[in-house]
């Protein structure tokens, strides 16, 4: 069974080099403990136990919540040397205040689950995964809650985000699919105080059914690739949160910025010069070209002018030659007349780009009789 979370995926798009890194070789950063990762952990404990007392129909005072949390906020901050967290542990009872007073007595709802890791079938042998911090049952109506820690509202383009809603919404249906009838989505931001309640689009279920199958099975099929064949299976995709990526020290992009390069006929300091050298001789050739081109045109003008065939001065002479170029205005048309006059094969060539997709795709298997595959690099610079 595989099973994927929409973070794996989520850094399968963004770079599936990265992907690598952390979900096929474990490579796991290391986190350091701090203030935000323990409020974290501690409002959903407080939460949790709330809503389970509550499910247990006792209603906790709010005094009761806040030495809930406060204890084992402080027991855990215990080793935090910062000198805002007084400051930090105030602010957040005052907001957690704010989360009670705002739904006290709590009324109307029934907590089916709080805290509650899920699955959902995607396909055959494959598993998504997430946690959801509450499943209340309002009414007719299911209601997925989430708590929402961070000084970020949504953003204006919610696609991805809705997204993941849509699939949490799949399993309510998936799992509970006999009283399935309405979903809605609850988020609770509670630094802002607010409330974001709407209610998920059962239509787009299927579309975003299909859409995580196919990347599913592409992350699948990329896995057999690399460990049956292909090292480069996983390609770098280079990105705006490149800047922040906790792989950068092995990543091919920026491993040379960290460590030398090793196990090579030259020195490390060298090829460190070589790339100096290699930019700096391109920039004077870039200054040569213009100045060529320059020399160039002022000497067409000329020729146009004077007819002449050749130009000379004391060390050297240049001669002069035309040539023709051809525009195809309607290539439609010409194929047909070239096709009519029987030029058509004689002038048909292969496009090699499109072969090369065709190929990369995998939708093209050609053997190695037909064609020679070869590799050259391209270097760019800044
Ligand atoms: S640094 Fe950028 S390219 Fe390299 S692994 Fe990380 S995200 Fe991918």
């Amino acid at each position: 069974m595989s099973v994927y979370s929409f973070s794996q995926i989520q850094t399968y798009l963004q770079c599936p080099l990265k992907y690598k890194f952390r979900y096929i070789d474990k490579i796991v950063p290391e986190f350091e403990e701090n203030l935000h990762l323990i409020l974290w952990t501690e409002i959903h404990s407080a939460l949790e136990w709330l809503y389970n007392e509550i499910n247990n129909f006792k209603i906790p005072t709010y005094n009761e919540l806040e030495k809930k949390f406060v204890f084992n906020f402080s027991k855990k901050a215990e080793e935090i040397n910062d000198e805002n967290k007084e400051d930090f542990l105030t602010r957040w009872k005052n907001y957690l205040k704010n989360f009670y007073k705002k739904h006290y007595p709590f009324k109307d709802i029934k907590v089916i689950w709080t805290e509650i890791q899920l699955y959902i079938d995607l396909w055959n042998w494959v598993k998504f995964q997430w946690f959801i911090d509450r499943l209340d049952k309002k009414w007719e109506d299911f209601v997925l809650t989430d708590y929402k820690t961070n000084k970020n509202l949504p953003p204006e383009d919610k696609t991805m985000y809705e997204e993941q809603l849509t699939l949490y919404a799949l399993w309510v249906k998936q799992k509970y699919w006999k009283y399935f009838k309405k979903v809605f989505w609850n988020l609770e931001y509670l630094h802002f105080d607010l409330q974001d309640f709407w209610e998920i689009n059962k239509d787009n279920i299927e579309r975003v059914k299909a859409k995580y199958q196919n990347i599913t099975k592409e992350i699948e099929n990329k896995k057999v690739e690399y460990n049956l064949w292909s090292e480069d299976a996983f390609v770098l995709k280079e990105n705006y949160n490149c800047k922040f990526c906790d792989y950068k020290e092995i990543c091919p992009l920026f491993k040379h910025f960290y460590s030398d390069v090793e196990n090579f006929e030259l020195p490390d300091s060298v090829i460190r010069q070589l790339v100096d050298k290699y930019v700096e001789l391109n920039n004077k050739k870039k200054e040569i070209d213009n100045e060529l081109k320059q020399i160039k045109t002022t000497l067409e003008k000329v020729v146009k002018k004077t007819k002449l065939k050749k130009l000379v001065w004391k060390k050297h002479t240049i001669s002069i030659s035309k040539l023709i170029y051809y525009k195809i205005l309607d290539k439609h048309n010409l194929k047909k007349y070239l096709d009519n006059k029987w030029f058509l094969e004689e002038v048909l060539d292969i496009d090699k780009t499109k072969l090369k997709k065709l190929i990369e795709d995998k939708k093209l298997l050609i053997g190695d009789w037909l064609i020679e595959i070869n590799e050259s690099f391209v270097l760019r610079w800044k």
